[in-house]
């Protein structure tokens, strides 16, 4: 069995829980999920996953919990995580924004709401560095990754990169939960296996 993080100040968590628990079926294993409101839970996951939703809340509550050195720790013990979105937003070196206190996980720096008011929310199929077939991938209020540091691009939309690679970090622009496609989440959490 997996432990598996879901951070849950906001966000689709239960749509992130069913992807993670489909990725884990396709290599033989049971996920326990576990939501993250509070610290002390994400020493006990094998893998993390950090939503969509508002950066600036989201980090607010990291740090307020006392959650965003255990993510820290999580990543230098080399495990798992995939942020998504906002989650992205939260992990990457510079969000364009005092709001957000960035985790600087990703070596990336994003600007938040950047497709423009006509491209708000849009759906696209994505080649992804890893996959054999596009994804597809649903946009809602994305982030653009502006520049890239030692991250590899995975995917990228209109010549943006909308997925990057950090180490134990998979970032995507995209909601991924929001498909019956778990590939993005294997990719993430099972790609050594
Ligand atoms: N617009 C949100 C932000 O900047 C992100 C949107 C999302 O997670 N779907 O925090």
């Amino acid at each position: 069995t997996v432990t598996a993080g879901v951070v849950a100040v906001q966000g689709d968590v239960s749509e992130h829980a069913a992807a993670i628990e489909r990725a884990a079926a396709s290599h033989g294993q049971d996920a326990e999920v576990r939501e993250i409101r509070e610290s002390g839970i994400v020493p006990e996951c094998d893998l993390l996953l950090l939503p969509g939703g508002e950066s600036t809340t989201i980090s607010r509550l990291l740090q307020r919990e006392g959650i965003a050195p255990e993510i820290r720790d999580h990543v230098e013990a080399d495990k798992p995580v995939l942020a998504t979105c906002a989650g992205l937003i939260v992990l990457s070196t510079d969000a364009n924004d005092d709001r957000v206190e960035t985790l600087d996980l990703v070596d990336a720096t994003v600007e938040r709401n950047a497709f423009g008011r006509q491209k708000d929310s849009f759906e696209a199929p994505l080649s992804v560095a890893g996959l054999d077939e596009p994804f597809h991938a649903v946009f809602i209020r994305a982030p653009l990754i502006e520049s890239v540091g030692d991250a590899e691009v995975l995917a990228a939309w209109d010549g943006r990169p909308v997925a990057v690679r950090d180490g134990p970090v998979v970032g995507t622009s995209f909601h991924p939960e929001l498909t019956d496609d778990a590939r993005m989440h294997d990719l993430a959490f099972f790609a050594d296996d």
